[in-house]
């Protein structure tokens, strides 16, 4: 057994944040109470002090890119589970821009295999809405959802149109999957770095041509 001790104990699910002490068996956590309460029950148990520490349930990382397969000299299954363990993530959901895309079942399961052998943290990956994230078909979203996604987004791509924005929608509320767009709708910014509007034409007019635009962009006058 280990018995955390005097660590802040921060838990939204049950509303506490307050000095606790927290005895482990195992991996369960078999106690939670206030300072010093739980010192007959820890007798003998591992101690570790956590003055002046927060003690919290794991962290999700929602959003990480693990960058495995395709892209091992900047991170790995296992470097970035790594990571995830030592900042207090307990389960990661990878982003599916790897090469090749996560846009099918079989390399959802690899991914979720290789976790399996190499993390000791939780990785749920997250599926392709299109295939190749290239926003033109959909993805094999059911079949990734069986091998194991928990979500589907084109990760930094907007999902490309509106018809397969809704398409996807569809089928992944029929499949009970969040769908993580990246809320951007190209169209309004056609090669700018920022939105037409009433703001990026004022700007343009008092500085001067072409400040705000990339040299391929077409002048906002050209899309009223
Ligand atoms: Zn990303």
């Amino acid at each position: 057994m280990l018995l955390i001790s005097n660590g802040r104990v921060l838990d939204p699910a049950s509303g506490t944040d307050a000095p606790r002490d927290i005895l482990l068996d195992g991996d369960r956590v078999a106690a939670i109470a206030p300072h010093g309460q739980l010192a007959e029950r820890a007798h003998g148990s591992e101690m570790f002090d956590a003055k002046n520490l927060i003690v919290a349930p794991g962290f999700i990382d929602l959003h990480c890119h693990l960058r495995e397969p395709g892209g091992e000299s900047s991170e790995t299954i296992e470097t970035g589970t790594r990571a995830a363990a030592r900042g207090g993530f307990t389960a990661v959901c990878p982003m599916p821009n790897t090469r090749p895309v996560n846009d099918n079942a079989s390399l959802t399961r690899s991914i979720i295999e290789r976790a399996a052998a190499v993390s000791t943290v939780r990785v749920w990956p997250i599926g392709a809405a299109s295939i190749g994230s290239k926003g033109e078909a959909l993805a094999e979203i059911a079949a990734m959802k069986q091998a194991g996604i928990v979500a589907v987004s084109d990760d930094g791509r907007p999902i490309a149109t509106a018809k397969l924005l809704r398409q996807v929608m569809e089928y992944c509320r029929a499949l009970d999957l969040p769908v993580i767009d990246h809320c951007e709708d190209s169209s309004l910014f056609a090669g700018a770095v920022m939105r037409e509007g009433k703001q990026s034409r004022a700007r343009r007019q008092s500085e001067g041509p072409a400040r705000h635009l990339r040299s391929n962009a077409a002048p906002f006058h050209a899309h009223r």
